[in-house]
C-alpha cells in the first residue's frame, strides 16, 4: 500500500494547501514548516480580545476567537479556499483539532459542552457536497473532547454571496436565515458556535441571537480565520 501511494504522489504530488509544495509522506493537507508559521492570533488567551468587542452592542457571547488572522494573498486565504472550493474538507478537521487542542487548555473554555457548526443552506450543501464548518467542528470535537450537534441550528433561507455586501446589507440578509430545533438539547447548556471566517460578525451574531431564545444557553464563538484585525 505504501509503494503505491509512493509511486502515485511521484504522478500526483499531493500539495500543501498553504504554500503549494508537495507534502511529504507523513504530512496531511498543510506542510509542517506552513503549520510552524500559521499566523495564529493567540486571541483565546484573552477574554477581552478585538473579536470579542465585534459583538458589544449587538448580541451576549462568553468567549470569541479565531486561530488565524486572514488577510488578502496570505496562506489562510489559500487554505479556506481550499477548505471551500477545492472538496478539500479535511483541513477543516485537522486545524479545528488543532486548534480544540489548543482551547481546552483555557479554563474559560472548559465549561463549554457542545460544538455546533454554522449550518449551510441544505441546497448550497447539497451542491457543494459539505459543509466546511461541520468539518471545522467535528475537529474541535475531537480536539476538546466534547460532542458536536449537527441537527439543533438549521439554516432555513438560502442567502446570496455575501462578500459584496456592506455591514447593513449582510444583516438583512442574515438576520432570520436560521432556526432551532430540538432547544432541549441545548438548554442550560454552554454551546460554541463555529464556521470558517468571521467578517463583519453579522452571520455569527444572527445565529447567536436564535441560539439565545433558548433558555439558558450561553454561547461562544470560534472560526479559523478573522478579517478584522
Ligand atoms: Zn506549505
Amino acid at each position: 500500500m505504501k509503494l503505491i501511494n509512493n509511486l502515485l504522489s511521484l504522478f500526483y504530488p499531493r500539495l500543501c494547501a498553504a504554500c503549494g509544495d508537495a507534502l511529504q509522506q507523513n504530512e496531511q493537507c498543510i506542510c509542517l514548516d506552513c503549520m510552524l508559521h500559521l499566523p495564529e492570533t493567540q486571541f483565546h488567551k484573552e477574554h477581552f480580545n478585538p473579536l470579542r468587542h465585534l459583538f458589544d452592542g449587538r448580541v451576549p457571547v462568553e468567549e470569541v476567537t479565531a486561530l488565524m488572522s486572514f488577510k488578502k494573498a496570505n496562506h489562510v486565504q489559500k487554505i479556506l479556499h481550499h477548505l471551500k472550493y477545492s472538496g478539500e474538507k479535511e483541513i477543516g478537521k485537522i486545524l479545528g483539532k488543532y486548534f480544540g487542542g489548543q482551547l481546552i487548555t483555557e479554563e474559560r473554555y472548559q465549561g463549554i459542552q457542545y460544538v455546533l457548526p454554522v449550518p449551510l443552506h441544505p441546497d448550497k450543501q447539497r451542491r457543494r457536497g459539505y459543509n466546511q464548518s461541520e468539518w471545522i467542528a467535528m475537529g474541535l470535537s475531537e480536539g476538546m473532547g466534547i460532542p458536536c450537534l449537527t441537527d439543533v441550528l438549521v439554516r432555513t433561507h438560502y442567502t446570496d454571496t455575501q462578500t459584496r455586501k456592506n455591514r447593513f446589507a449582510r444583516w438583512q440578509n442574515v438576520k432570520e436565515v436560521f432556526q432551532v430545533q430540538h432547544p432541549g438539547k441545548v438548554s442550560h447548556k454552554h454551546v460554541l458556535l463555529c464556521d470558517d471566517v468571521l467578517t463583519t460578525g453579522a452571520t455569527a451574531e444572527a445565529a447567536v441571537r436564535k441560539l439565545r431564545e433558548v433558555e439558558g444557553v450561553k454561547v461562544s464563538v470560534v472560526t479559523l480565520a478573522a478579517t478584522t484585525l
